[in-house]
């Protein structure tokens, strides 16, 4: 079987390896199909991620077909369609018990901390494989994984219908939440720098498309919500995004904070104290993938759009560098097996 692993920065090898082991009780073997690369993946293979020893195989957004099940698999069978849920957690902690386990203190994720997808096969915990459609190309059930990201974003802002959103970045996760928003019914303003990334939002149903470059954000902002947005969320993840989602927030918004960003962010106490806005985290995803499957068999996701190319598994190095040479226009590079 064919294995990516990423050997030195920016630098992935394709190797010829023995057949992976069989799956154990509980687990599956998965021929995998289609893997997405992940702003998670770009950082790695840049080198970025000092907590990720190499060689490594990275892909967490994977979909497949089941090969094996271990004893004990009664849920999914061999020949199965499925998409997988990265996030491993120990399970037994106060924090895992008390149903947070994407925020365990040991949470890991596939591809990143452990070998992940990029490879013709894997065995996972069976419970973390959900089966999909025949019907749905593995490319876009690829997709599985960001919009459980959205769906949890979602979830923790406790966004509804009524809600005026705005989104700041139309990457992959800002168009994968404002999907899911248009879905739900809310109003929804995203910004970004690229006017290729805002004609896919349009075409996703945004309400309001922004150039923050060449546009002005608050007025804009003002004028779609006055007085505020009810939700709002950096999409890209840094510092000062997150702070202009607090000041463009109405009073008691939820305010979504995703970044993995370690600089600090400058917040007057006082714009949170007088509008008791809510802010709060969100981290992959905490059992999301059941909706996100619903979504994806009701067909309300436009995830065919979100696939800006696909390359075969060999080519697999030349997609990193495409992807990050023309970050200004792909949404989602996915790689076949
Ligand atoms: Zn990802
Ligand atoms: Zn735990």
């Amino acid at each position: 079987m064919r294995a990516a692993k990423l050997t030195a920065p920016e630098t992935i090898e394709l190797f010829d390896e023995p057949m992976i082991r069989e799956p154990e009780a509980g687990e599956a073997r998965v021929r995998v199909k289609a893997v997405g690369i992940c702003g998670t993946d770009l950082h790695i293979f840049k080198g970025e991620r000092s907590d990720v020893a190499l060689p490594r195989v990275m892909g967490h957004e994977l979909s497949g077909i089941v090969e094996s099940v271990g004893s004990g698999v009664t849920h999914i069978k061999e020949g199965d369609h499925v998409v997988f849920d990265p996030v491993v957690s120990c399970g037994i902690c106060k924090v895992c018990r008390s149903g947070h386990a994407n925020v365990c203190a040991d949470v890991k994720c596939f591809g990143v901390q452990m070998d992940g997808g990029f490879q013709d096969y894997i065995v996972v915990e069976a419970a973390k494989l959900y089966r999909i459609p025949e019907e749905i190309p593995f490319e876009e059930a690829a997709l599985a994984e960001p919009f459980s990201v959205a769906a949890n974003i979602l979830t923790r802002t406790a966004a509804t219908k009524e809600d005026r959103i705005v989104i700041l970045g139309a990457g992959t996760i800002g168009l994968a939440i404002l999907q899911a928003a248009k879905g739900m019914g809310a109003s929804v303003l995203i910004s970004d720098v690229e006017d290729t990334k805002l004609a896919i939002a349009k075409k996703f149903g945004a309400d309001v498309t922004v150039n923050s470059k060449t546009e002005d954000l608050a007025g804009k902002a003002e004028e779609f919500a006055p007085g505020g947005a009810d939700v709002l969320i950096d999409a890209v993840g840094i510092a000062p995004l997150t702070e202009q989602t607090v000041n463009l927030a109405a009073p008691t918004a939820r305010v979504a904070v995703i970044g993995f960003d370690g600089k600090p962010m400058q917040l007057q106490p006082v714009v949170i104290t007088k509008k008791e806005l809510t802010l709060v985290g969100s981290r992959m995803n905490n059992g999301m993938f059941p909706k996100v499957v619903e979504w994806l068999e009701s067909g309300c996701l436009d995830t065919a759009g979100m696939v800006t190319k696909s390359y075969p598994a060999e080519e697999i190095q030349q997609a990193f560098t495409d992807t990050l040479s023309d970050a200004a226009s792909t949404v989602k590079t996915v790689i076949r097996f």
